[in-house]
């Protein structure tokens, strides 16, 4: 036996054992004597067992009570056991605390959600940008204290690709961004950061931008109008002038054009959209269209057009015409005269889908992310020669936004391009 305690206890055992059968032999009764050897063993026993028991349920932070040999071993293997998870304790609440400490100090708010969506802790950050009062608000739906309507749809919707950007609930002039993660079993983790500055920022460059633009159309307005009066009585100009009046109106007429982009971009991005909204039939729209880019283009596109005349689109019309109106003009824009254009209008049970195909000059494939920023342009010399004004494709992927949409390109250079625009099912309705 390697355990020495093991052999001690089996050698008492052993010894009162032999003990009893020595004094029960002298009195003739050897058995009763072992029996009483045994019973001492065993009420040791059940006294170190008693200490054992006390010990552990009434004072485990003490020392362990005194005892010999096997019992002596267990009760200081429990203390060494004991006072090691008391130690690893200690450490992991430190480590909580520390965390919770730089948590706290962290210039953006946190908070940490259960799976039931209950706050489970806050950093002081979220206190303040959100108004939630700690410790009261501990343990409750965070959707009783944050009630927008935004917030809540962004919540329940579990994308959180992106982050959410609203009024603050416990400032109405501090802009947040919010933004969730999913971490462990579906609890989940929201950082709150104040974007104010920012959004000032944007807001004056918006409201900026919309003044220019609106303070130049009167001049500007002027300008055109002397200009097609010296255009329109070319006989009264000297000669020499006719070339340049004509260079002069057409630019001034760019710059109208420019300008009216300008400003339909800015009320895009600035006025809330109407209410209400009427379902619309494509087909009229994308004749009118497909007309008015045959006569600008002297009938040497052939525009084909396959629309589902059952399918109606819920949106605000001068919004989807200007969608399609950018489309296609580009789409005449940027292909040869004999060139092909087909717009079609379908669903699926997925989506509506409005696209505009072209076999022009295509895009490379590095173009094609940048190509709905402002003024990005493949190509800047073509783009000038058409006409364009490097505004188009923003208008169309901001009003698409407008109404839950995205814009997908796919094209190959030589080969022509493909602008489908996809419309969410709840904005489709069935003749
Ligand atoms: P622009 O007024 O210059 O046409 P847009 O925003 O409408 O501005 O388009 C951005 C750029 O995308 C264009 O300059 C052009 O290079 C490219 N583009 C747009 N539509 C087409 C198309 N159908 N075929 C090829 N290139 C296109």
């Amino acid at each position: 036996m390697r355990n020495p305690s093991w052999r001690t206890e089996l050698t008492l055992l052993a010894a009162l054992l032999m003990a009893g059968l020595l004094a029960g032999g002298l009195l003739g009764r050897p058995a009763l004597g072992a029996a009483i050897g045994a019973t001492l063993f065993g009420l040791r026993a059940i006294a170190n067992l008693r200490s054992l028991h006390t010990w552990l349920t009434q004072n485990v932070d003490s020392e362990p009570p005194e005892a010999r040999g096997l019992w002596g071993d267990l009760f200081d293997a429990l203390y060494r056991l004991q006072r090691r998870g008391r130690s690893e304790r200690e450490r992991l609440r430190r480590l909580v605390d520390y965390m919770r400490e730089s948590f706290s100090s962290l210039p953006y708010g946190a908070v940490m959600l259960d799976p039931e969506a209950n706050i489970e802790w806050s950093n002081r950050a979220a206190e303040r940008l959100l108004g939630l009062r700690y410790p009261e608000d501990m343990g409750q739906q965070l959707l009783n204290l944050l009630r927008s309507p935004e917030f809540v749809a962004y919540f329940e919707a579990e994308d959180y690709s992106k982050p959410l950007e609203m009024a603050s609930p416990a400032q109405a002039s501090r802009w947040l961004e919010i933004q969730l993660t999913f971490f462990g079993k579906r609890s989940r983790l929201l950082f709150v950061r104040d974007v104010t500055q920012t959004h000032k920022l944007e807001a004056m460059r918006k409201d900026f931008v919309a003044n220019v633009s609106h303070e130049l159309r009167t001049p500007l307005t002027v300008i055109s109008g002397y200009l097609e009066t010296f255009a329109d009585n070319p006989d009264q100009l000297p000669p020499r002038l006719h070339r340049a009046v004509d260079q002069m109106l057409q630019q001034s007429r760019r710059m109208e054009g420019l300008i009216s982009d300008l400003l339909l971009l800015s009320r895009l991005e600035t006025v809330p959209q109407k209410e209400e909204q009427v379902p619309l039939a494509l087909r009229p729209l994308l004749e009118a269209l497909a007309d008015d880019a045959r006569t600008a283009t002297s009938g040497e596109r052939t525009i084909t057009i396959e629309a589902d005349d059952s399918l109606l689109l819920v949106g605000q019309e001068d919004e989807i015409r200007s969608i399609c109106a950018n489309l296609v003009f580009n789409a005449a824009r940027y292909t040869q005269p004999g060139g092909r254009i087909m717009l079609r209008w379908y669903a699926d049970l997925d989506a509506g889908y409005l696209q505009v195909e072209d076999d022009g000059c295509g895009i490379a494939p590095a173009h094609i992310p940048r190509l709905t920023e402002r003024f990005y342009r493949v190509d800047d010399s073509r783009s000038m020669d058409t006409g364009g004004t490097g505004l188009g494709l923003a208008i169309v992927k901001h009003a698409l936004l407008r109404h839950q949409g995205r814009l997908h390109i796919s094209s190959e250079p030589g080969k022509g391009s493909c602008f489908t625009c996809v419309f969410p099912r709840e904005r489709l309705v069935t003749r």
